[in-house]
C-alpha cells in the first residue's frame, strides 16, 4: 500500500476499466442511437452526445442519506466517465414511494456535489429520475404481455412466495399463467386506474418457474400501492419493482456501463432478458446496456446498514445522520473528512470481483495524506497545566513564531506570546519521572517549542494531591532561532500555550464507533459493540489566531488532525472536533 506523505497514486487499472478501455477499442457504442425514444432521457435532454462515449450512472433510491458505501459507487462511476471522456448521470431510483422523500432527494444531491462530481456534461444536466419513465414502464408493460412475456396474476403475494419454490426445488406454475393476453391487459389497466387494493393482484413476468435462477421464475413486474409519490403524487397506483424499473432506465438513458454491487450478479439474466424482449417489441434499440458486478465496499468497524444506521440515530447512541462518529457522509465531512480523502480511499481500494474488507485505517490514512500537505498547523493544549517562569518579569511578553506549515514556507509564519504564565500539558510532568521520560520533572530541562529552553524548579498540589502548578526557570540565551539556541542540549520539547492570550476551546476527541472490526458478525447484537469511548469532550485552550470558522482544518501539532465543527463551532467560541490522530494509534 501506499506509504504515508507521499503523493497519491495514479488510478490503479481495475477490471471495470479493463472492460471499457476494451469496449471502447472494439468501438461497440459507435453505433449508439442516441436519439433515443419517446419519452427517454436523451430526448428530454434535447442533446444527443458524441456516439462514442461511455455512459454510467449512480441511481441511489431517495430512502435515506448516503455513506462511505455509496461514495466507492460514486467514486467508480463518476471516475471511469471522467477518466474516459463520457458522462455519469446521477439518478434518483424512486419506485418505492412509501420509503422515498425529498429531503433525502436534496441530501443525495448535496453528498454528490460535496464529494466533488458534477452530472453537467456537454451543456446538458444529466439529473434523472425513475418516475420520469413511469409512462413508458407501463406501455412497456402492454406491451411484454401482450406479446406473451407476462401476466397478471391475481393470487396474494403470500401465495405467490409459496410456489417460488426453493433452491433445490422447482416453482409451481400460477393458476393465472397462461390467461389470455387481452384479460391480463384488462386487468393491469385496472389495477392502474385505482380498482383493485393493495396485494390483491401483480404483473409477473413469464419466463420459466423452473429455473435454478430464482431470479427467473416469473419475477413480479408491478405491485399496487395506494400511496402518494414525493414527485408524481397520486397519479399512479402502481409501481414498477425495482428488478423491472431499473434496466430501463439504463437503457432509456442510453446507459453503456451499469455498474452495480455483486449481489445483483443473479438479477443480471432477469435484466438482460428484459431487455432483450424490449428490443425485439421495437421499444429500445441496441447496443443495450451492459450490467457488471463488482465487489461492496466493507470497512471494518464501521456498519453501513440504513436500518441499522436509523437504529443509532433513534434510540439515540449518536448525536443524528450528521454525527461526527456515523459513516455517512455528513457525518464524515462534519468528522472533518475532504472529498479528496475519501477519493483516494475509493481509488486505493479499487475495484474487485470478490468481496473482501478493508481496514478502517486506510480512511484515516487516505485523511492524512491529503492533509498532511495542506493543514496549517497549529498549537493546541487539550488537558491544561499551569506552568510559571518565575524568572520571567511578570506583566512582560515577547512574540514567538513558527510556520504555518514545516515543508511550506509559502504558507508564511505565525506568531504568538511567550510570558510569564503558560500551559502545557498535564501528561509533560512527573513529579517521579518514570524511565525514559524526558519532559518536566523536578531539575529537568526541555525546550518549550519555538520558545526558550527551560528547567523545572519545583511545583503546587492542591489539597487533594493534585498537581495545580509547574515552576520553572527559563534561560535567557536559549531562544529558538537565536544563535545560543543550541548552546543547552535538552532530550525534551514540549508544547505550550501563553496563559492569558490562549483561546479556550472545546475539544470533542472522537475514536471509532465500535470497538469489533465486524460488529454485525460478532455474535451478539451490534449495539453491544458501540465503544464506550467514542468521543470525550474536553475544554482546551488554542494559540491565539487558530480559526474555529466552520469547517476549517488543522493539523494539532503532535495531537492530529482536526476541525471546526460545523453546527457548532464560530470563531469566537470554537469548537474543534478530532478528525484522526497523526498516527494510527487504535489498540
Ligand atoms: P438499499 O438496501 O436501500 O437498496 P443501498 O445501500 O443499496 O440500500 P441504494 O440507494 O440502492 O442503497 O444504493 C445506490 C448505489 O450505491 C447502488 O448502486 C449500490 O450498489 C451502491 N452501494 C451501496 N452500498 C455500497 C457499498 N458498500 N459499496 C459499494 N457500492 C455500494
Ligand atoms: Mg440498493
Amino acid at each position: 500500500m501506499t506509504t504515508p506523505n507521499k503523493p497519491a497514486p495514479a488510478p490503479a487499472t481495475n477490471f471495470l476499466r479493463n472492460i471499457v478501455e476494451a469496449d471502447l477499442a472494439a468501438g461497440r457504442y459507435a453505433e449508439k442511437h442516441w436519439a433515443g425514444h419517446p419519452g427517454s432521457a436523451s430526448e428530454l435532454a434535447g442533446a444527443p452526445l458524441d456516439p462514442a462515449r461511455i455512459r454510467t450512472r449512480f441511481p441511489p433510491e431517495p430512502n435515506g442519506y448516503l455513506h462511505i458505501g455509496h461514495a466507492k459507487s460514486i467514486a467508480l462511476n463518476f471516475g471511469l466517465a471522467r477518466d474516459y471522456g463520457g458522462v455519469c448521470h446521477l439518478r434518483l431510483d424512486d419506485t418505492n414511494p412509501e420509503k422515498e422523500e425529498q429531503r433525502y432527494v436534496d441530501a443525495i444531491v448535496d453528498a454528490v456535489r460535496w464529494l466533488g462530481y458534477d452530472w453537467t456534461a456537454f451543456g446538458t444536466e444529466h439529473y434523472y429520475h425513475a418516475s420520469d419513465y413511469f409512462d413508458f414502464m407501463y406501455e412497456a408493460a402492454e406491451a411484454l404481455i401482450m406479446a406473451g412475456h407476462a401476466y397478471v396474476d391475481e393470487q396474494s403475494p403470500e401465495e405467490i412466495r409459496a410456489m417460488r419454490g426453493t433452491l433445490t426445488e422447482a416453482g409451481t406454475d400460477s393458476p393465472w399463467r397462461d390467461r389470455p393476453p387481452e384479460e391480463s391487459v384488462a386487468r393491469l389497466r385496472e389495477m392502474r386506474d385505482g380498482k383493485h387494493p393493495d396485494g390483491s393482484m401483480a404483473l409477473r413476468a413469464k419466463i420459466d418457474m423452473a429455473s435454478p435462477n430464482m431470479n427467473l421464475r416469473d419475477p413480479v413486474l408491478y405491485r399496487i400501492r395506494h400511496a402518494t409519490h414525493h414527485r408524481t403524487g397520486d397519479k399512479w397506483c402502481i409501481y414498477p419493482m425495482y428488478t423491472y424499473a431499473h434496466p430501463i432506465e439504463d437503457a432509456l438513458e442510453g446507459i453503456t456501463h451499469s455498474i452495480c454491487t455483486l449481489e445483483f450478479e443473479d438479477q443480471r439474466p432477469f435484466y438482460d432478458w428484459l431487455l432483450n424482449h424490449l428490443r425485439e417489441l421495437g421499444l429500445l434499440e441496441a447496443p443495450l446496456p451492459h450490467q457488471h458486478e463488482f465487489a461492496r465496499l466493507n470497512l471494518t468497524y464501521i456498519i453501513t446498514s440504513k436500518r441499522k444506521l436509523l437504529q443509532l440515530v433513534n434510540d439515540g447512541h449518536v448525536s443524528g445522520w450528521d454525527d461526527p462518529r456515523m459513516p455517512t457522509i455528513l457525518g464524515l465531512r462534519r468528522r472533518g473528512y475532504t472529498p479528496e480523502a475519501i477519493q483516494l480511499l475509493c481509488e486505493r481500494t479499487g475495484a474487485s470481483k470478490s468481496d473482501s474488507w478493508i481496514d478502517y485505517s486506510l480512511l484515516e490514512q487516505a485523511l492524512r495524506d491529503d492533509l498532511d500537505p495542506k493543514a496549517p498547523r497549529t498549537v493546541a493544549v487539550l488537558r491544561p497545566l499551569k506552568l510559571v517562569i518565575t524568572n520571567y518579569p511578570e506583566g512582560r511578553t515577547e512574540e514567538c513564531s513558527a510556520p504555518r506549515h514545516p515543508h511550506h514556507p509559502e504558507m508564511g509564519r505565525r506568531t504568538f506570546p511567550f510570558g510569564r504564565e503558560l500551559w502545557i500539558e498535564q501528561e509533560d510532568f512527573e513529579e517521579t519521572p518514570p524511565k525514559g521520560f524526558f519532559r518536566l520533572f523536578p531539575g529537568n530541562m526541555v525546550r518549550l517549542k519555538y520558545g526558550y529552553v527551560v528547567k523545572c524548579t519545583g511545583f503546587v498540589k492542591d489539597e487533594a494531591g493534585k498537581v495545580v502548578e509547574v515552576q520553572a526557570e527559563y534561560l535567557p540565551d536559549t531562544r529558538s532561532g537565536t544563535p545560543g539556541a543550541d548552546s543547552v542540549k535538552v532530550k525534551g520539547n514540549i508544547t505550550w500555550l501563553h496563559a492569558p492570550t490562549a483561546v479556550p476551546a472545546e475539544i470533542r476527541l472522537y475514536d471509532r464507533l465500535f470497538t469489533e472490526a465486524n460488529p454485525s458478525a460478532g455474535g451478539k447484537d451490534f449495539i453491544e459493540y458501540l465503544n464506550p469511548s467514542s468521543v470525550e469532550t474536553i475544554q482546551g485552550y488554542l494559540e491565539p489566531g487558530t480559526d474555529g470558522t466552520p469547517g476549517t482544518s488543522y493539523q494539532f501539532e503532535r495531537f492530529g488532525y482536526f476541525v471546526a465543527d460545523r453546527e457548532d463551532s464560530s470563531t469566537l467560541a470554537p469548537v474543534f472536533n478530532r478528525t484522526t490522530t497523526l498516527r494510527d494509534t487504535w489498540k
